[in-house]
């Protein structure tokens, strides 16, 4: 099972790639957005990182992820800020109370985040958005945790599944966010909150033992 030592671990990690990628993530969405994804998504883990200190000795992973929505909710402008705060939020609301998550705790987080974002920005499977990444990572943990698989693998198949839906965005018209409002111009480029999403889902593997 993965704990509060995991939580934390991936959330700095995720601040890690974030900002290891903030250049690739404002060159996407330079492309079809305003340019801003990789800063707004920088400044906001930079913030949660800082944040990560003040947490008190027996936190849950929980309270690690209501700390991260409470804090991208009010330093990321952008939608991004609401849409992964809202993730969090929800992902946090799934595992309250729970100390040491195992493969079904995962597929309920991953779901209540994704149906967080869904919940927020009302965007379908298809609509070039970040949900692209997130669906094909939900059902794919979800098979995952279903066949036996452990955490670990339950996490690689959500990674790997977002990975593909990220790049599976370029082909695609866009329905939702900025980008909706080039039509078909949008084709041919990859979103970049799904490319973020695929990332921060990575960083969730890298840090699992
Ligand atoms: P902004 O577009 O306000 O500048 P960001 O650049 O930080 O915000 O984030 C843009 C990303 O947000 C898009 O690439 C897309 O993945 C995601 N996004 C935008 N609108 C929606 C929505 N309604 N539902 C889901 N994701 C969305
Ligand atoms: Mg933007
Ligand atoms: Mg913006």
């Amino acid at each position: 099972t993965l704990g509060t030592d995991w939580a934390i671990a991936w959330i700095r990690r995720s601040a890690d790639v974030v900002a290891e990628h903030r250049v690739e993530l404002i060159t996407l969405d330079r492309e079809i957005g305003d340019g801003d994804h990789g800063e707004n998504l920088d400044r906001g883990f930079s913030a949660v990182v800082a944040k990560l200190d003040t947490l008190p000795e027996g936190s849950t992973p929980a309270d690690v992820f209501k700390l991260v929505a409470t804090t991208l909710i009010s330093t990321v402008g952008g939608a991004s800020g609401p849409l992964f705060g809202t993730a969090y939020l929800k992902a946090a609301g799934a595992v309250a109370g729970r100390e040491d998550l195992d493969s079904a705790s995962l597929v309920d987080l991953l779901t209540a985040a994704r149906d967080g974002v869904v919940l927020r920005g009302k965007a379908a499977v298809g609509d070039k958005t970040m949900i692209d990444a997130w669906t094909p990572a939900v059902d794919s943990a979800a098979r995952a945790a279903e066949g036996g698989q452990d955490e670990k693998s339950v996490l690689e198949a959500a990674a790997q599944a977002a990975e593909t839906g990220a790049r599976d965005t370029e082909p695609l018209v866009a329905h939702k966010g900025r980008a909706s409002y080039l039509g078909e111009r949008a084709v041919g480029h990859r979103d970049p909150g799904a490319q973020s999403s695929s990332l921060i889902l990575r960083a969730a593997v890298e840090v699992a033992g």
